[in-house]
């Protein structure tokens, strides 16, 4: 990779926080099932959501911006996925000792101290993704460590916690979340902000990874989520959420460090024109009475406003790109979108989406802008308007004084946008429903010494004791299918590299056929059908269709070679089908001598194709060639 960002002259920091669902069978405090569902939903639960004070008497920042929204929410509950702890209506049960247990094993495999007690805590979340407005988190290690060639990255904290409900999107006018989610037992991996590399943050993000798939952790999309702290040097901490793959982490930091660089300019320039953002908004909607501007006429004709504020000094500054394909101006829209409008107007884009000159002129006269000045302006209804122009007002005087420090989301083409302020530390307290509990020494020394195989480690194994390439070891470990190889290797002399790339490779092409091959080892027809192999009754080639059948009418391997016609024939049936190939094609055989060998063998693989062996068909014939021939010489 090209790195032609000096990032340690920029004081580029990163930390990793990686969230992992576990594979339990119950949920973290109650018996329900960690399954998603699509489900018609049992029963709706509507809850108002408040933000409440720490134990130190604060308000958390991020709670206290929820909260000046909309805050009523719809939540989907469901006869086997949720229960009355979901909805917050009875107290959690004790905590799931299976989901404590992944936790230390992954503890000891990143070599981190325990604690000897497992509090439970309450974590304020009022976005309404947690019915009770808390997300119970409890602290299991501290202080491990994940070496690379960057140098060894701290892990610095290791929770237990349960997973937030799923948002579903607005549904009659309020935020509506399905409840499935919530409660599923979750690992929050926390590294220290040293990392100053992207290739270092990819590194640990994989090994981690790796950590976690060798206990039972739930897999695919969704079941593992990375977000990544960012800073530089008189920049700030951002928390980017949902870094999807690990290919485009690199990507992402360096677009992320432009912004700030570019926010830092913007700042400083800012700084020298004196720039002055007013608080004053006042309502345009006069100037804009025979508007083209089809958004703000739709907002003039159903009774809304068209809200407009001065920022002295920053035209110019407002169109400036901070990340590709996004200006100042965007992150400012991030911040009014917040509170429901659609977007905003500025002085840097305009005349344009069917606002004239001339309008422009009247507003600039109306504000009194002068040539350095810019103008921002939001129509929709009074209210929206009027709290999306003051985030507005918020981040232009952010922008005066530094990088604001924010939560953002990561998008597809690697760039970043607003989703919220960064929380503060005071939105912790104390679960009083559920006791402490401790971790006994004996259960830690049990579980280290019976730590997991790494997948790399398994994969080097398994290359060794088979004898498989790296292209095939790779694939069986990534497919999760070691176990099931290493089965039927115990029970039968079949060749290893045969049995893996059949469960690599042609498994892989019939399940693209709409088959479940899972039955396959579940009834072990797998095994079966390599029996057939070692008995001689089907060749190599008959493999895939023999488990296609096996799948499609539900039979065993051998009722399926039958069936297909696929069982090997003898040497003498063989023998005969040469036979008669070679008398009928005497006039071939006249005119090419042994150069009719080719042909003939195409007609004979036509019809003994995975019936017989390809060597024996080939000496068979040449023989019959050869004898023919000596005839009628
Ligand atoms: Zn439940």
């Amino acid at each position: 990779m090209v790195d032609y960002m000096d990032y340690e002259k920029l004081g580029l920091k990163m930390g990793l926080e990686i969230h992992q669902q576990l594979n339990t069978k119950k949920k973290l405090f109650c018996p329900c099932a960690c399954e998603l569902t699509d489900k018609k939903p049992l029963y709706h639960v509507l809850r108002n959501l408040r933000p409440t004070q720490s134990e130190l008497g604060k308000i958390d920042r991020a709670a206290f911006e929820e909260s000046r929204r909309k805050s009523e929410f719809i939540y989907d509950a469901y006869p086997y996925h949720t229960c009355l702890v979901e909805s917050d209506d009875e107290p959690p049960h004790p905590l799931n000792q299976e989901a404590l247990e992944i936790g230390l094993i992954i503890a000891s495999l990143m070599k981190m101290q325990v604690f000897d007690e497992f509090h439970t805590m309450r974590k304020q979340v009022i976005d309404g993704s947690n019915t009770g407005g808390f997300q119970r988190t409890g602290l299991i290690a501290s202080k491990g460590y994940i070496d690379t060639p960057h140098g060894r990255v701290i892990i610095e904290n290791l929770c237990l916690e349960e997973d937030a409900a799923r948002r579903m999107g607005q549904r009659k006018g309020k935020m509506e979340f399905r409840l499935d989610r919530l409660g599923i037992p979750l690992l929050e991996i926390t590294t220290d902000p040293s990392m100053k590399h992207p290739e270092q943050a990819r590194d640990v993000a994989h090994q981690i990874g790796q950590l976690l798939r060798s206990t039972r952790v739930k897999r695919g999309l969704g079941t593992i989520r990375q977000d990544l702290n960012i800073s530089i040097k008189d920049g700030a901490r951002v928390e980017v959420k949902g870094v999807q793959d690990l290919d485009s982490m690199a990507k992402l930091v360096e677009n992320e460090v432009k912004r700030q660089i570019n926010l830092i300019k913007i700042k400083n320039e800012l700084q020298s024109r004196k720039a002055q953002v007013y608080e004053e908004l006042h309502d345009v909607k006069e100037i804009f009475s025979d508007t083209k501007s089809k958004i703000i006429s739709k907002a003039v004709s159903t009774g809304g406003v068209v809200l407009t504020i001065k920022l002295e000094g920053f035209k110019g500054l407002i169109g400036m790109e901070v990340q590709p394909g996004r200006r100042f101006g965007t992150e400012l829209a991030g911040y009014a979108k917040k509170m429901g409008v659609a977007g905003i107007f500025h002085t840097d884009e305009l005349p344009a989406y069917g606002i004239s000159q001339e309008e422009v002129e009247a507003v600039n006269k109306f504000l009194e802008i002068d040539k350095e000045d810019a103008f921002i302006l939001v129509a929709d209804m009074e209210e929206k308007s009027r709290k999306a122009l003051l985030e507005v007002i918020r981040r232009a005087k952010t922008a005066l004084e530094a990088v604001p420090e924010e939560t953002r989301r990561a998008l597809e083409d690697a760039n970043t946008e607003y989703l919220r302020p960064l929380p503060t530390a005071s939105r912790m307290y104390v679960e009083t429903d559920i006791p402490a509990q401790t971790i006994s020494r004996a259960l830690l020394e049990d579980i280290r010494a019976n730590l997991p195989e790494l997948p790399s480690e398994k994969k080097a194994r398994i290359m060794e004791q088979y004898g498989l390439s790296e292209d095939l070891a790779n694939q069986l470990v990534r497919r999760d299918k070691v176990e099931q190889f290493e089965d039927i290797m115990v029970n039968s002399k079949v060749d290893a590299t045969l049995v893996a790339s059949t469960i690599s490779y042609t498994l892989k092409e019939i399940e693209r056929d709409g088959y479940l091959v899972d039955k396959l080892f579940a009834n072990n027809q797998l095994e079966e059908t390599f029996q057939l192999l070692i008995d001689e009754k089907v060749s190599k080639d008959a493999v895939p269709q023999v488990l296609m059948g096996v799948l499609r009418d539900n039979i065993s391997a051998e009722d399926a070679a039958k069936k297909l016609n696929l069982m090997m024939i003898s040497e003498e049936q063989v023998l005969d089908i040469i036979k008669k190939i070679v008398s009928t094609n005497g006039k071939l055989l006249h005119e090419r001598g042994q150069g009719a060998m080719g042909s003939l063998m195409g007609m004979a693989m036509k019809e003994l194709k995975a019936k017989a062996d390809g060597q024996l068909v080939n000496k068979l014939l040449r023989e019959e060639i050869q004898k023919y021939l000596h005839q009628n010489e």
